[in-house]
């Protein structure tokens, strides 16, 4: 699992690049938009306080299940297609930034974990869980250290 600042600085990282060197339209992609896709980046891992919230109540939502599934992301892009569709862009680019903040929190996890939960990609046909633990094959202590948790 990823630290929450790498899911952050990576989703910011992108999508400034994005926007500095790709964006055609740059005054939809102001820092607010930047700051939306970081916070997008940690969205999926809500499931950790919403949890703790949960136990107050003495219900309880496991880590890495419904948020952290391809379908808890395009929910976002929904929004984003209806806000395109009536003319509001710049809001429009607040969901799709979210869209690819959530989709590539969901990336990281799958690449980088390796504690035996997975990502359910194909969630709700099936739950299996797919994890590649990229780290543990290549990377020094010190590294994985700085990156994963
Ligand atoms: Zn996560």
């Amino acid at each position: 699992m990823p630290l929450a600042v790498t899911h952050v600085l990576i989703t910011i990282i992108l999508v400034d690049l994005y926007r500095d060197y790709v964006a055609k339209h740059k005054k939809y992609f102001t820092l607010h938009t930047v700051f939306i896709a970081g916070f997008a980046g940690l969205l999926p891992d809500m499931d950790i306080p919403l949890n703790w919230l949960l136990n107050i109540f003495g219900a309880s939502i496991m880590h890495r299940t419904i948020t952290h599934t391809p379908l808890f992301g395009f929910i976002f892009l929904m929004p984003a297609f209806v806000f395109l569709y009536y003319k509001k862009h710049k809001i429009a680019v607040y969901f799709f930034v979210t869209t690819f903040g959530v989709l590539f929190h969901i990336l990281l996890d799958f690449l980088f974990t390796g504690d035996g939960s997975g990502i359910m990609f194909f969630y709700p046909l099936s739950t299996t869980m797919l994890d590649l633990n990229l780290l543990s094959s290549f990377a020094t202590p010190d590294i994985a250290a700085g990156v994963v948790t």
